[in-house]
């Protein structure tokens, strides 16, 4: 039943079939997990008996004491190392998310007497007083909860993203002015599967690289000098670049700035996934000669950057450089010396203000007057509007992929 797509977890919903239902009836072992009927739990039983001994064994009667948010994270961190070792393997993405999202009083962590939010099946409360006391802060993020569940459910249905025009894309007359605006040009004339804030969330997530690139093509003025080709490294290219929409990211490319007649992406990072290589471009763009194409180098960037093509601009999305050095595991550290080069912008994003705050810091230690060179560095208004649950910030249960976008462009080397 775990498919790819199906390999999520919501403690409001039945776990085999992902309905929502006012009458779910909980595993009585483990509490965790929650069917619509019998027979669904029955059908899942083989699926569910491994994890749900394990759970069992570290949770039942294990009451926490506690209504400090820090402790909170630590005492979940502790029931992930317990279900590791327990299970001597890794866990699957739904078996992290019932660590990280379980299901206890939003306001005071405890698992008794819980009754769940009526609107987003995403959090629950031990009485009517907590209820209220978490209203302030539930109430911003309810929707947003509640749209990730759907948005998981509707991928569980559909198994793929919606499906955008080509023609939609190449109709823009320019690079509109955020994701919003791109997004209800190409909404108001498409065949929508059920709900426009999941096609537009899904949209967003597919368009969303092409539209940062574009956006920072804009404003760096990058230059794209020799033939008019344009070549964009992706350093650090993971799954958001897997599941980007490289054809569309093409073609907004290739209409919005008329002058690029040739664009090579090179992905470029140890996670990186291989990828189609050849685009079927508009008719417009094939009658003028214009090219895309795509390498994938499985790798770390400075092993490999001397071999491959000089970039026009180096983009790095939800890099998280601040995290590698808290880790100790420093791989960006030898490489963005290399990634820095004059008059090539560099491009990173960040998904929350405080992380590229600490993300420029982190670059600071190799330039020390990098605020100096920074073309850009905000909000970005091409962020995908697609919700990603976060288990471990206070009152911000709620982030966003690139929502915020740092461009750097030196002017000599250094
Ligand atoms: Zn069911
Ligand atoms: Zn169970
Ligand atoms: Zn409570
Ligand atoms: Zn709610
Ligand atoms: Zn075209």
């Amino acid at each position: 039943m775990h498919s790819a797509l199906n390999n999520f977890y919501y403690f409001g919903i039945c776990h085999y079939c992902k309905s929502t239902s006012a009458e779910l009836r909980r595993c009585s072992a483990c509490k965790v997990v929650a069917y619509c009927s019998r027979d669904h739990q029955k059908l899942d039983w083989h699926n569910h008996r491994e994890l749900c001994k394990v759970i069992t064994f570290t949770l039942v009667n294990d009451e926490i004491l506690t209504n400090s948010f820090e402790d909170w994270v630590s005492y979940r961190l502790t029931i992930q190392q317990k279900w590791i070792s327990l299970l001597k393997r890794r866990l699957q993405p739904f078996e992290c998310q019932m660590w990280m999202f379980p299901r206890v009083c939003n306001w005071c962590y405890t698992k008794l007497n819980l009754t769940d939010c009526p609107k987003c099946y995403n959090a629950a409360y031990c009485s009517n007083e907590h209820c209220i006391s978490d209203q302030v802060i539930h109430k911003k993020y309810c929707n947003a909860l509640k749209l990730c569940m759907n948005i998981d459910c509707y991928l569980t249905k559909f198994k793929s993203y919606p499906e955008v025009d080509t023609k939609l894309v190449i109709s823009l007359p320019e690079l509109p002015q955020d994701m919003n605006e791109l997004l209800s040009r190409l909404y108001l004339c498409t065949e929508k599967n059920g709900e426009s804030d999941i096609w537009k969330s899904l949209v967003s997530d597919a368009l969303c690289p092409g539209s940062v690139i574009s956006y920072a093509i804009q404003e760096s003025s990058c230059n794209y000098t020799f033939n008019h080709k344009c070549v964009i490294h992706l350093v650090g290219a993971a799954t958001a670049e897997a599941t980007a929409d490289w054809i569309l990211t093409s073609e907004l490319l290739l209409h919005t700035f008329n002058d690029i007649n040739e664009v090579l992406f090179i992905l470029i990072g140890p996670e990186a996934l291989d990828m189609c290589e050849n685009f079927d471009l508009c008719d417009c763009c094939k009658w003028k000669g214009k090219k895309v194409s795509l390498k994938v180098y499985k790798a770390l960037y400075h092993d490999v950057v001397e071999m491959i093509e000089k970039p026009n601009m180096v983009v790095a999305l939800n890099c998280g450089l601040h995290e590698f050095e808290e880790r100790n595991c420093d791989e960006w550290y030898s490489s963005i010396p290399f990634m820095l080069l004059p008059e090539t912008p560099f491009v990173f994003t960040s998904y929350t203000h405080e992380e590229m705050l600490k993300d420029i810091k982190y670059i600071k230690r190799i330039i020390p007057d990098v605020e100096s060179h920074i073309v850009v560095s905000h909000n970005n208004p091409f962020a995908s509007l697609r919700p990603i649950r976060d288990w471990c910030t206070k009152d911000i249960p709620i982030f966003y992929s690139n929502a915020f976008i740092t461009i750097i462009k030196m002017t000599f080397s250094f």
